[in-house]
């Protein structure tokens, strides 16, 4: 008999078809098997029994990088002799998924390094189960001549390798070798000489701009202070901390604590930038990541990684754009040095390096971009929706057929070019996706400027706004496919309120459609606005104004009268109940710095600081019936008279806080679901402090995991809300 199958997911790309070839080759199954628009097709002719279990073995077994989310099985007219691989028909409509890129396997990076292999140190080697994806792929289906990789002929034993179905590299669409893959230069320097200039260049001292996956980093050897404050200065980055690119994980252990989880997610294909506490030992550079106890560690993901930190000490490798701006794809854009390692293969989509850490033996996501993006997450079925996000650390979301696609980290839309590449890449992933919408979800700030364009960005004219932490608290429900109401915790940075302030620790009792603010953080002002979200001094000396407390805070007579007279008559001194802005003020009480030089740079301070041995500040809740306050002045006092252990005192007694607060939500609703998002969460401290306060209260506690806690969850909390309001609703 003959059966038809598709399956569909995450199946090209992949090595899923000469993989379904091998099992049904194993089982003498005839037929054939090929890439389809939305899946791959099967055609098995045989035993049924057989066919039966080629089917189960494919489903429980399937290549690693492979999803399958469902499998058809229909009867099929037609005899066959053997047993093909066809090529994906010409035209076809595409809703399959691409997968993410893949870091190299184990496979290729034994070959790379065997001097007996044809491709023994070929920075392009690659085979089904590992190479780059969605960075090269033009259009779809995924196949050699949609993607950059194609940009190259094969050479006969590439080809050769490529047609026989008992090889790794059986349609490996980025096969490559050295006779016929893509080329690494440096200057007139090409391959192997390439490599090892760049090599020398590291270990004399030098920064060294490198094409990678997605973009270009900036390299250079992390224990060498000079080069890598050099690189510091170039970047002009302030003392935001760098990530290290390790060799391996024994030299990633010397640096940093890793235990089973770190280790997981550092060696996963997707290889992440994991976030690790530094270990004793720890002996880069100080300027490596000064102000934090934590170290961004990652491994080799391409074999060009492989053959440049074998044998060197670990390298700090940071993307080479400047703060805010895109990142760099193309080698003629301004790299700020002259030593650049470049090759001649496209990047169709530039792409950041993603961040990880671990929370309760959890892989959670920081920043979602190479390794997980495009993969989709799962939502009740409805209309599409387009979500565009936030103003900052921004993403876009699609949602369609019961599943979102949150596209990678874009960054600061303040910024025109970085604004620019969000409109390229959702015009590419329109066309990746064969996207259109019926409605567009944005953010309710008047201003931002996806908010501002959002009549050019969407191709609805059916808009729906949403409010930051709404959105915040739905991406929590959305990642659990949590229904009915819950209690929300935003504590974050900046967000827009109803009643037009920043809003920044709230309260909320939030459905998926709708929300009430119930509570939230005495406010208090910043004067000069942005200003003070630099200048932290501003903000405790607001602080102190407001409660009547006198501070000394080393300003000249000139600035005091001017900040109080912004504070008085309320000029440029927004109104904000933002967590992150208090972290920021009592930052500066502990000493630990009076300016940012990057953001939350004093709340990252005030965290490394944490001091377990320590009695909370007070923090009251004032309940006014309507909603409640939590009230800082008391804390403020505390830590003024006695400046000790001020970041163990804030961090418990702001965990207190919020557990009083969801207290008196659940003594006022029944809910007993709290759900937190936010990036003062990024703080591994106080959320570890509040899940297991909660917990033990008898909450249940749900925070971002797939997503991050701080604004890159934003787009997808607002496809949540827009699909939950508009839900069944179809535009005709
Ligand atoms: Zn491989
Ligand atoms: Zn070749
Ligand atoms: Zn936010």
């Amino acid at each position: 008999m003959t059966k038809r199958i598709v399956f569909r997911g995450t199946v090209q790309g992949v090595g899923f078809r000469p993989f379904v070839w091998r099992v049904a080759d194993s089982f003498g199954l005839k037929g054939f098997v090929r890439n389809i628009g939305n899946g791959v097709e099967a055609v098995f002719c045989g035993e049924p029994s057989t066919i039966q279990n080629a089917i189960e073995m494919i489903r429980i077994s399937p290549p690693p990088q492979a999803i399958i989310e469902s499998v058809e099985i229909a009867d099929f007219a037609g005899d066959y002799k053997d047993l093909k691989i066809l090529e994906t028909p010409e035209g076809t409509p595409s809703s399959v998924l691409v997968p993410p890129d893949i870091g190299i396997c184990d496979d290729c990076r034994r070959e790379l390094l065997d001097p007996k292999d044809p491709r023994h140190l070929h920075p392009f080697i690659s085979c089904t189960n590992c190479g780059p994806r969605l960075s090269i792929i033009r259009r779809l289906p995924y196949d050699r001549h949609t993607i950059a990789q194609g940009d190259f002929d094969l050479c006969d034993r590439c080809r050769n390798e490529y047609m026989d179905p008992l090889d790794r590299r059986y349609h490996a669409q980025t096969i490559a070798c050295p006779d016929c893959g893509p080329t690494v230069f440096m200057g007139e320097l090409k391959g192997q000489e390439a490599i090892l200039e760049a090599r020398r260049s590291l270990l004399a001292g030098e920064i060294v701009a490198i094409k990678g996956i997605g973009g270009f980093h900036l390299a250079c050897i992390a224990t060498n202070e000079a080069s890598v404050n050099a690189l510091r200065m170039l970047k002009n980055r302030g003392n935001e901390p760098m990530a290290v690119m390790c060799f391996d994980i024994a030299q990633a252990r010397g640096q940093a604590e890793i235990g089973p989880c770190e280790e997981q997610s550092l060696s996963s294909w997707r290889k992440p930038v994991v976030l690790c506490k530094k270990s004793n030992n720890y002996s880069l550079a100080p300027s490596v990541a000064p102000g934090t106890d934590k170290i961004g560690i990652f491994l080799p993901y391409t074999p060009l990684h492989v053959l440049l930190l074998d044998g060197l000490p670990p390298v700090v490798l940071t993307s080479a754009n400047l703060h805010e701006e895109p990142i760099i794809a193309d080698g003629k854009e301004n790299l700020m040095v002259t030593k650049v390692l470049d090759n001649d293969r496209e990047i169709v989509v530039p792409i950041d390096d993603s961040v990880a850490r671990c929370f309760k033996g959890r892989q959670q996501l920081f920043r979602r971009a190479r390794g997980f993006v495009p993969e989709t997450l799962l939502v009740p079925k409805g209309p599409s929706i387009l979500a565009l996000g936030g103003q900052m650390k921004n993403t876009f979301t699609f949602a369609y057929d019961g599943k979102v696609m949150v596209s990678h980290h874009i960054g600061e839309m303040g910024n025109a070019a970085t604004f620019a590449r969000f409109t390229e890449s959702l015009c590419l992933f329109r066309e990746l996706f064969g996207f259109k919408e019926e409605y567009c979800a944005h953010d309710a700030h008047p201003s931002y400027t996806t908010t501002v364009h959002r009549k050019e960005l969407s191709r609805s004219d059916r808009f729906i706004p949403v409010f930051h932490h709404h959105a915040h608290i739905a991406s929590v429900m959305g990642e659990y496919g949590l229904d009915g109401e819950v209690i929300g915790v935003a504590a974050d940075g900046t967000g827009f309120g109803t009643d037009s302030t920043i809003w920044g620790f709230e309260f909320l009792v939030a459905s998926k459609s709708e929300f009430q603010r119930i509570g939230h953080l005495r406010t208090f002002q910043l004067p000069g606005g942005e200003v003070a979200i630099k200048d932290c001094r501003r903000i405790l000396f607001s602080l102190a104004r407001q409660a009547g407390s006198t501070i000394d805070l080393g300003i000249g007579p000139q600035e005091r009268e001017l900040w109080g007279v912004m504070i008085d008559r309320g000029i440029n001194a927004p109104i904000t109940s933002s967590l992150g802005r208090l972290f920021d003020g009592f930052a500066v009480l502990a000493g630990l710095g009076q300016k940012a030089t990057y953001e939350a740079e004093l709340a990252v301070a005030l965290e490394s600081a944490y001091d377990p041995g320590t009695k909370p500040f007070d923090f009251p809740l004032r309940d006014f019936g309507d909603h409640f306050e939590i009230d800082w002045a008391v804390a403020l006092k505390q830590g003024i008279e006695d400046p000790a252990s001020i970041s163990g005192r804030f961090h418990k007694g702001i965990s207190e806080a919020i557990v009083k607060g969801c207290l008196l939500a659940r003594q006022k609703t029944g809910l007993k679901r709290v759900c937190l998002s936010g990036g003062c969460f990024l703080n591994l401290v106080l959320l570890e402090l509040v899940f297991d306060a909660l917990s033990s209260e008898g909450f249940e506690v749900y925070t971002n995991i797939s997503l991050p806690p701080g604004d890159g969850c934003v787009s997808f909390g607002q496809a949540v809300v827009a699909l939950s309001r508009v839900g069944g609703v179809r535009c005709v």
